[in-house]
């Protein structure tokens, strides 16, 4: 399965993002209100600058206390993240992901973003895969 098959099932919600000058305190009440995990850092919504995970601004509360909530989300995002394109395949987006160890990956088309995976969508869309080889499988096997 390919990834504009994944952003295609996930529905044409606008990707969120965040700017790297709003503070981490305001960035945490976005991912908890919006239910989500991980925010693409961009200034005007299209150029990816970065992303900011729920766990840097865990791994900063625990290292630093409280202060952190007070910086921006530059302070704590991570540059130039890896991104995919739509035509890459959930077998290689988890793969990256699993090597990188994170779990968010931006989808950018000519340098512009244009949806975002998650490693649940792509672990979705591989078992759905497996599931679909396995019945053709079987179709052999019995003859029909
Ligand atoms: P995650 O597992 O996605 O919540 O993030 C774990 C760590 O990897 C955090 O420090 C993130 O900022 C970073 N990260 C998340 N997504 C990416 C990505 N696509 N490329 C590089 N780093 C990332």
């Amino acid at each position: 399965m390919h990834v504009h098959q994944i952003l295609k099932s996930k529905g044409d919600g606008p990707v969120i993002t965040i700017t790297s000058k709003t503070s981490i305190a305001e960035a945490a009440n976005v991912l908890a209100e919006r239910r989500i995990g991980g925010l693409i850092v961009s200034s005007d919504g299209t150029q990816v600058e970065g992303i900011l995970s729920e766990r840097d601004i865990v791994r900063s509360l625990a290292l630093r206390g409280a202060v952190c909530l007070e910086e921006t989300v530059g302070d704590l995002m991570t540059r130039n993240p890896v991104c995919c394109s739509k035509d890459d395949t959930a077998d290689s987006v988890l793969q990256k992901m699993t090597n990188g160890r994170f779990r968010h990956m931006p989808v950018t088309e000519d340098g512009a973003l244009v949806g975002i995976i998650t490693i649940g969508d792509a672990v979705k869309a591989r078992l759905e895969e497996l599931a679909m080889e396995a019945e053709a499988l079987q179709g052999m096997i019995m003859g029909h």
